[in-house]
């Protein structure tokens, strides 16, 4: 990053910092110490971490949104003047600090409510949560268009889509295609995913991320959300998105015109390319990330995704159709399987079963789907829809 250093540094907040995107995105604020003040940090269970980043960014406040580990976090801050908060309440506080830029990098649903509360602020939003415009998109939009707040994607694919759309005119974007590696088992005969391990999907082929998402990425219920976050972040409609498999990873996205030309996104599998676009928009900035030697390289290679091995894109298309809060309800069912899967109650095919059996079990659901679109009734899907995935998972384990 070798841009001048501003006369006044901007005000940021990391939400999830100690997780891979955080750690990346940390990576490169510690790299331009003169443009960033650093308000918020949180974390969960890693405090060690959080406390060791908070002093060397001198951060104002940090949070753990694990309540036990408030004391041993206050412990490790000792002697230092940055304020120590924890939970659910903690997290709000943070959101509410006055910042000019939030990264949105908590896992899972719990990402949303932060999320909302920093646009609520009118802080810039760098979603890398891709929760967040599951489970409540149109809230989401909403709040920050009332609040003059931007979204910004993190997601590479989306950070693809948004930089190949600048200058554009989205009324002649034809197509949105989203590039999907495949994950751990694109290679693997389909009889042997039945018995795949947590270990197993837990190795992605080019990316190093999360083990949720890695997890995630093996059995595309990742590229599931990213296609309903397609849907939520651009105004384009499901029939307009679709998903390639590109084992090399390099291509993240394309947008096709209606003049028949494709603008296709390309860079290396380095989170930080992503994170920087979105940490210096609407400027570019020298990033840390190794250049492509294209020559080197030779091909890309693309092929079509096989539904019968990937149910989940199936069932993204469903929720997109459906609409309402069925993103919500989809991703808590997709949470929970996925924490049976890691606890090995179910298989790795067991998690599209349980997905499956939520979304189209209206009772358990108590008709929510297409309830209004408010955080408390978000959170009322999402928690009924853990449950009815839980007993999903307890008769599929019984057999
Ligand atoms: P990680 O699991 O590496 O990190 C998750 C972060 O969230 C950690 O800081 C963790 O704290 C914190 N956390 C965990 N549970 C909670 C909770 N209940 N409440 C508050 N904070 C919590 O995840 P990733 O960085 O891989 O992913 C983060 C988000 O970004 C996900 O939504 C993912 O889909 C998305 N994303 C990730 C990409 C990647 O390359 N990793 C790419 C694109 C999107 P601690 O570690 O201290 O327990």
């Amino acid at each position: 990053m070798a841009r001048g250093a501003s006369l006044t540094k901007r005000r940021i907040s990391i939400f999830g910092a100690t997780g891979s995107i955080g750690q990346n995105t940390i990576d490169l604020v510690r790299r331009a110490p003169d443009m960033f003040h650093t308000v918020a940090l949180t974390g969960a269970g890693n405090v060690e971490l959080l406390a060791s980043d908070a002093r060397e960014l001198c951060a104002e406040i940090v949070v753990t949104a694990d309540p036990q580990k408030y004391q041993d976090l206050k412990d490790l801050l000792a002697g230092s003047d940055i304020e120590v908060a924890a939970g659910h309440a903690g997290l709000i506080e943070a959101a509410n600090r006055p910042a000019d830029w939030v990264m949105s990098a908590i896992v899972g649903a719990a990402g949303l409510a932060p999320g909302i509360e920093a646009l609520r602020q009118g802080a810039t939003l760098a979603l890398a949560n891709k929760e967040t415009l599951v489970c409540a998109g149109k809230l989401v939009l909403e709040t920050a268009k009332s609040h003059a707040a931007q979204l910004l994607p993190v997601d590479s694919e989306h950070s693809a889509v948004f930089q190949a759309l600048i200058g554009e005119d989205i009324r002649a974007v034809e197509r949105v295609i989203i590039t999907a590696s495949g994950g751990a088992f694109r290679d693997w005969p389909l009889e042997r995913l039945a018995d795949a391990t947590p270990e197993q999907a837990a190795c992605h082929p080019n990316w190093d991320m999360g083990q949720r998402i890695t997890i995630d990425s093996a059995s595309m219920f990742n590229k599931a959300l990213e296609l309903i976050e397609t849907h939520e972040f651009f105004p384009v409609t499901p029939e307009q998105i679709e998903v390639l498999v590109h084992p090399e990873s390099l291509i993240h996205a394309m947008v096709g015109f209606r003049d028949g030309g494709i603008i296709a996104h390309v860079g290396p599998p380095d989170m930080r390319h992503a994170i920087g676009f979105a940490l210096n928009y609407p400027e570019r900035a020298d990033l840390p990330v190794d250049r492509l030697d294209l020559a080197a390289l030779g091909q890309f290679s693309f092929h079509a995704p096989d539904e019968k091995r990937w149910p989940a894109l199936r069932m993204a298309r469903e929720v997109m159709e459906r609409g309402g809060l069925s993103g919500a309800v989809f991703n808590a069912a997709k949470e929970t399987a996925l924490d049976g899967f890691l606890q090995r109650k179910i298989g790795f095919l067991g998690m599209a079963e349980v997905v499956e059996t939520v979304l189209s079990d209206e009772k358990a659901i108590d008709g929510l789907i297409d309830a209004q679109m408010t955080l408390d009734n978000v959170y009322e899907a999402d928690h009924l829809a853990r449950q009815a995935a839980n007993v999903a998972i307890t008769k599929l384990a019984a057999g």
